[in-house]
């Protein structure tokens, strides 16, 4: 698998990487909110100006943004090597299982084109990809036995 559509690609990636982007923005956003308690008076102020809280709030935001970038360039490495089935209009990776709209049970959304696929279809393709794979290996095991002394 892996390949398709460019522009499809070029959106999953988008949506992947999203999340790393959005994480990283909202630490920055609440490091900048605690920094403008500090001069205020009362609890939070006092706490966030002696105990740094804005730069424990960006780093907190660099950290989940590097585990979602890391998560997601883990399971990009699986669907290009083809360990993850992908959509199978556009060869894209899908988003994580969610329950349908119409009660049709769990589905997951193609990230490149869009498309939702049923969770029960993509749990029978892992067996039925590698057979091919596995009867052409056996029959090269075959082969190279004959073929020794
Ligand atoms: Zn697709």
């Amino acid at each position: 698998m892996g390949g398709g559509d460019m522009s499809y690609v070029g959106r999953m990636y988008f949506r992947l990487y999203l999340p790393a982007g959005l994480a990283l923005a909202g630490g920055a956003i609440g490091a900048a909110a605690l920094k403008a308690v500090q001069p205020a008076p009362g609890g939070l102020g006092t706490l966030s100006l002696y105990s740094n809280l804005p730069a424990w709030a960006f780093a907190a935001g660099i950290a989940l943004a590097l585990a979602i970038a890391g998560v997601q360039t883990v399971r990009l490495r699986l669907w290009d090597r083809g360990a993850i089935p992908g959509c199978y209009v556009c060869g894209c990776l899908l988003a994580p299982p969610r329950a349908a709209r119409h009660g049709l049970g769990m589905a997951r959304r193609c990230l490149g084109c869009g498309k939702l696929h049923g969770v029960n279809h993509y749990r029978l393709m892992p067996r039925l990809v590698p057979l091919p794979v596995a009867v052409k290996g056996a029959a090269d095991a075959v082969r190279s036995v004959r073929s020794s002394p």
